[in-house]
Order: C-alpha cells, then structure tokens, then sequence
C-alpha cells in the first residue's frame, strides 16, 4: 500500500454518476430533514433539555430507549446483509466519511486543480498563486464543516433558533462549544485524515472479510484476463507476446482513495468505492478492450463458477432481516398512545382524619398521541378504596404530567399488610383507550 500523500485522479463513469446521485440525495436529506417542520415542532428533534426524541409523527422518551435500540440492531443486520451480498457497498456509496471525502476532494479540485497539478503545487516554492489555491481549499473545507456542524447540532436543538442566534452573535455556550466541535471534526476527518479513518479508525473494515462467501460480490481485478500487465503498441499482436488485457498504466490506482493497488488482490484497505471500476473501463473503452478487467464479481465466478446471487445463507438473512423489522413495526403499532408510571411514596401509610388508612404515590402520564387529551383516573382493588384525585388530567401531545395522589381505605377492608391495588386511566375523548398499571397498597390490618 501507497503510504505517501495521495492525489486522487478525478474520473467519470457508470458507479461515479451513481455515488453522485447517491450523495445529492443523502446530502438533501441530511442537510434538509433538519429544517422540516411537523405540526408547531421541528420534525426529527432529539430534544436533549426535555429528554424526548421526536421524529415526524412519534415522540420517544427514555424509557423508549430499547425501541430506537431496536432501530439499531435492524440498522446493524442490514449492514450484515448487504456486506454479505456485495461487500462494502455501505463504505463505498453511502457512510458519511465517504461521502465527505468525495465532497472534500472535489473542493480540492475546484481549488488546486485536478492530481498533476496538485502534485506540482505542492513540489512549487510558496507563492501568491499557491497560497490563493490553499487558502481557497482550507477556506472551502471549512465552510463545507461549519454547514455541517451546524446541521448536526440542529438536530438536537432546534435549527432555526440555532442559527439565528449564532446570526446574531447570541448563541449559548453549549451550542456554541459543539458546533466549533463538529466543524472541527469534519475538517479534520475529511480534509486530513481521509483514508486513515477508514483504515485505523474504523472497526467495520476489520471484520468484514470474515462476513464475505464465496459468492459475495467484491470489486475484483481479473488477473486471468489482464496478467501479464505492460504496455504495448497500438494494434500489436499483444496476446502472442504473452501479455494480458492490462496495459500497466496506473489508471486504477491513481483514483483510488485509499492509495491501494487492486491488481494485488483483495486488501483490507480497499472500501470498495468502484472508483477503479470507472477509471479501467474508460481505459478499456478507449483502446477498445472489452470493459470489466475490474468488476463486481464473486470468487466462485472468478474461478469458473456462476454468479450465485440467492443463497442460503443469504435467504436467511433476509428471513431475519423481516422477521426483525415486523416485529419492530408490529410493537411501534400496538405501543399505546398513553403510558402510566406509578411512583409510590417510600414513606410509611398514615390514618386521614377519617381514621383511614392513606398511602401516596406520584402518576406519570405521558401523552404520546399528536393531540391533546384528557385522562380519567380511577383505582380499584379493595372495597372502599377512595382516590384524592377527582376530575380530569389534561395532557399536551408529547408530553409528561406528574400527578400527585393519595389514595385512602378503611383498616377494615385490608386483607394483609400489603395489597394489591390498580390504578386505571382511560380517555375521557377520541380516540378511547384505557390503562391498566398495577402497584401496592401498604397498612395495617384492622383486628
Ligand atoms: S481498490 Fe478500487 S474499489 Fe477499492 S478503494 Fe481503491 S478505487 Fe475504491
Ligand atoms: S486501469 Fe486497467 S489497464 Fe490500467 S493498470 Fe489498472 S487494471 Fe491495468
């Protein structure tokens, strides 16, 4: 591996145009979610001061936790599944730090020029044009970094306040602290580090190759075809002079992003961005060879096989893959719109002025349908069981009411030291629903 500067050699082609278009559209997402709106909120909000993650039509709070980690583990076995199916197409086309670096470099470009002259840049002697380009370069980064950190942080606090108090020089210290934190990360994991991250930092790229088959589909050079690599004249009876389709002119490996050769194999290093697929059949094309010395293929095709794109190791994993994502969709259905949590005072029972035995306890109700509602309480589980709370709770969308309540019997009705008790809480409108939540009710027993 080229462990030197690398000056990517800018290239078009089938997979570039589809990185491209790609990126725009994770790039409009990314950049544009932050500023849809849903109802009187920001759309997809992780509201840190209130502890709620909104996104779109649901509000998640912390004890929602195990549902986003469910999103997680689905995110994760996709990652599985497609890395099983054509290698690293997630590195490649879509992680952020990739897609960052494309941005990156294609700024360099617009800066300093494409590789030949970036390598003459940087050999030449400082000088007015030189220090222009790199100031143009740093100045551009930094820009791209700061629209991005601003963007993140927009994400936990509400963007448009965001950016109109840092419009205004008002912005909070916090706020301030992470943005000049994620410009700062983004300039330097984009700009300088590039490649490093994926080979050093990442731990996905160090496990991938024991999750490939067989039939995975890896960016491949075909040495059968290509070797022995050299250059030859044009017309020559290249294949009576023993020489294979590669005319050794470094094409590949000038645009690769990570400074690997892929004409040594199947590397680690390589992220699989299709770039050298581009680079060689533009080559190919222009000295009419047919296109695909480097392709997308699988160790079995390279060795005479088929391509076996369904498998079943694969159909498994797709079975899992659904089997997860309807159970999550399941859950996220049948979760109730109301969620009650009951707090029992640790403190002993105490008699009321009637003489009755009285035990307190706080109710959390979390409102988690898009509208305001309002919620009856009841309490059952033992004869003449009295409620200090009458009325109704009114409860805003997306939001948690604590209730304080006491709850009073007469000694009489006790059938032990401890009882169970059920508090219930139902819609007094639309849409109807009830909740059951069990809980104790502690006193003596009367003789
Ligand atoms: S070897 Fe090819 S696919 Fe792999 S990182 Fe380099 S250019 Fe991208
Ligand atoms: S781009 Fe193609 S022809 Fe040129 S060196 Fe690479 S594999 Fe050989």
């Amino acid at each position: 591996m080229y462990t030197g500067k690398i000056h990517t050699r800018s290239f078009t082609g089938y997979f570039r145009r589809l990185r491209f278009f790609g990126g725009v559209i994770l790039f409009a997402l990314y950049f544009g979610t932050a500023w849809l709106t849903w109802g009187d909120r920001q759309a997809v909000l992780w509201d840190l001061s209130e502890k709620k993650f909104h996104i779109f039509a649901g509000t998640f709070w912390p004890q929602d936790l195990v549902l986003l980690s469910g999103i997680l583990i689905i995110c994760a076995f996709g990652l599985f599944f497609l890395t099983v199916l054509a290698g690293r197409v997630w590195c490649g086309y879509t992680c952020p730090q990739s897609v960052w670096m494309w941005i990156f470099m294609w700024a360099e470009k617009v800066a300093e020029g494409d590789r030949n002259q970036r390598i003459k840049l940087d050999e030449a002697p400082m000088s007015a044009n030189k220090l222009i380009r790199r100031i143009s370069k740093h100045a551009l980064w930094l820009l791209i970094s700061l629209a991005t950190a601003i963007t993140f942080v927009g994400y936990f606090t509400p963007i448009r306040d965001l950016v109109s108090s840092i419009l205004t020089m008002n912005v909070g210290g916090w706020a301030l602290f992470w943005t000049l934190f994620f410009t700062a990360a983004t300039y330097i994991n984009a700009g300088w580090l590039r490649e490093k991250v994926c080979l050093h930092m990442c731990p996905y790229g160090r496990f991938q190759s024991s999750m490939l088959d067989a039939d995975s589909l890896v960016i491949t050079y075909d040495a059968e075809r290509g070797e022995s690599r050299g250059s030859r004249k044009k017309g020559a009876d290249y294949k009576s002079e023993g020489l294979g389709d590669c005319i050794d002119c470094q094409m590949c490996v000038q645009v690769c992003p990570t400074g690997i050769d892929i004409r040594d194999g199947l590397q680690m290093e390589c992220i699989g961005c299709a770039a050298c697929v581009d680079a060689c059949d533009s080559v190919m094309d222009l000295i009419d060879y047919d296109k695909g010395l480097i392709r997308y293929t699988s160790d079995r095709e390279l060795n005479g096989g088929g391509l076996r794109i369904v498998r079943p190791r694969l159909v498994g994993y797709s079975f899992v893959l659904l089997a997860m994502i309807a159970v999550f969709s399941w859950t996220m259905v049948s979760s109730p719109l109301v969620t009650l949590d009951i707090a029992k005072d640790r403190g002993l029972y105490r008699y009321n002025s009637e003489g009755h035995i009285e035990n307190s306890y706080v109710l959390k109700i979390t409102n988690k349908n898009q509208k305001i509602q309002s919620y009856a309480i009841r309490v059952s589980g033992l004869e003449g069981l009295q409620l200090s709370h009458t009325g109704t709770v009114t409860v805003n969308s997306g939001e948690m009411v604590e209730v304080p309540v006491s709850v009073s019997v007469n000694p009489e009705s006790l059938l032990g030291d401890v009882s169970d008790i059920r508090f219930h809480v139902s819609t007094v409108d639309s849409p109807a629903f009830k909740l059951v939540e069990d809980s104790k009710f502690t006193g003596s027993v009367s003789l």
